[in-house]
């Protein structure tokens, strides 16, 4: 698919054209002009030769089919990722790649081992969602959330990612709540400032994955642009400005990250998030070379120290590691 030209295609028609045309494709999720029968034949087929809407791609279904990831071939043929996960009653959400690769190498990410190729236009964000939406639609279900957790740091396309949401959120787009998207980001305080001011009320987690500096710098070595202290300190301004609660990521690494003093120490530092509009989500890690992921009694015996401390926290269950559903783990091994 290639959007992109679709503008250029229809900008000597009436404005209403490009606003039925937009409507067709994330409203009525058609996949080929042929199907929107308020086109005249003529530009159905001048659309379906320079803007088709064919998304090329492979689809990989987890065992016991929880999760479903999709690699896109975009029309430069570079690979992207995305996943739906679906959390049983209806509830379906699909993970979004906002750059392909990632300059910021995370050592338990399998994009950051691939490197960075490039930011993804809005289109070629929203193009993930659409996928899905399509596929959903066919079986009478539909997006209820959107998760920009995939390939890339979604704060180092800001401009793109919130130029997706705004079609991702729009009542002639995909029309998905802002409350039902949300951004992960390590930190970039710039793009955090920018999003406290934004008036949209979608949702922010933080990947912390380390309770002090030396040890999260071993993990993300972007720690050391984005240090634990300015980081807390840019999430406290966007708490009080927004008033909005965050959630704090802590990716649950065997002997790495997870013995009781670590618990303690982090339970220690996140009393620095005032207001304290913040709960804590423990993930169980999708093994890539290196590391392990924490045992069961583990992740139970860090939550129950955390709980003592007065900290709010909750478990992720893993998703479709059969698939490789770790950001980078399908396009890495390409
Ligand atoms: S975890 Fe996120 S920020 Fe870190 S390398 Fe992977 S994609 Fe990039």
């Amino acid at each position: 698919m290639n959007l992109e030209r679709l503008e250029n295609i229809l900008h000597s028609e009436p404005k209403f054209r490009l606003k039925q045309a937009r409507q067709t494709i994330f409203v009525d999720l058609i996949s080929d002009w042929n199907q929107a029968t308020n086109f005249p034949l003529a530009w159905r087929e001048k659309l379906n030769e320079d803007c088709p809407l064919e998304i090329k791609a492979e689809t990989l279904i987890s065992q016991p089919g929880n999760s479903v990831k999709a690699l896109i071939y975009l029309p430069d043929g570079l690979k992207i990722e995305t996943v739906l996960l679906e959390h049983g009653a209806g509830r379906n959400t699909v993970c979004l790649s906002s750059q392909v690769g990632c300059p910021l190498g995370c050592l338990f990410c399998a994009t950051g081992k691939t490197g960075f190729k490039r930011n993804l236009t809005a289109l070629e964000i929203v193009e993930q969602a659409v996928y899905f939406a399509r596929l959903l639609k066919k079986e009478g279900r539909q997006i209820n959330n959107i998760v920009f957790m995939g390939m890339g740091e979604p704060f180092l396309n800001y401009d793109n990612v919130l130029g997706a949401i705004k079609i991702l959120n729009d009542k002639d787009g995909l029309n998905i709540g802002a409350r039902h998207i949300s951004i992960s980001t390590i930190g970039v305080i710039s793009s955090l400032k920018k999003l406290a001011k934004e008036p949209l009320q979608i949702n922010l987690a933080l990947s912390l994955h380390a309770p002090a500096d030396d040890l999260r710098s071993k993990l993300i070595p972007a720690n050391k642009k984005y240090p634990l202290d300015a980081v807390m300190e840019e999430l406290n301004n966007y708490l009080e400005q927004t008033g909005r609660r965050v959630m704090i990521e802590y990716l649950m690494i065997d002997k790495f990250n997870d013995d009781k003093e670590q618990a303690l120490e982090l339970a220690t530092l996140l009393k620095k998030i005032q207001p304290p509009l913040f709960f804590v989500n423990l993930i169980a890690y999708n093994p890539t070379a290196g590391f392990r992921p924490s045992p069961a009694k583990r992740i139970f015996e860090f939550k129950k120290i955390l709980r003592d401390q007065g900290v709010d926290v909750t478990e992720r269950y893993r998703f479709g590691q059969d698939i490789k559903a770790a950001c980078g783990q399908l396009a890495g091994n390409k």
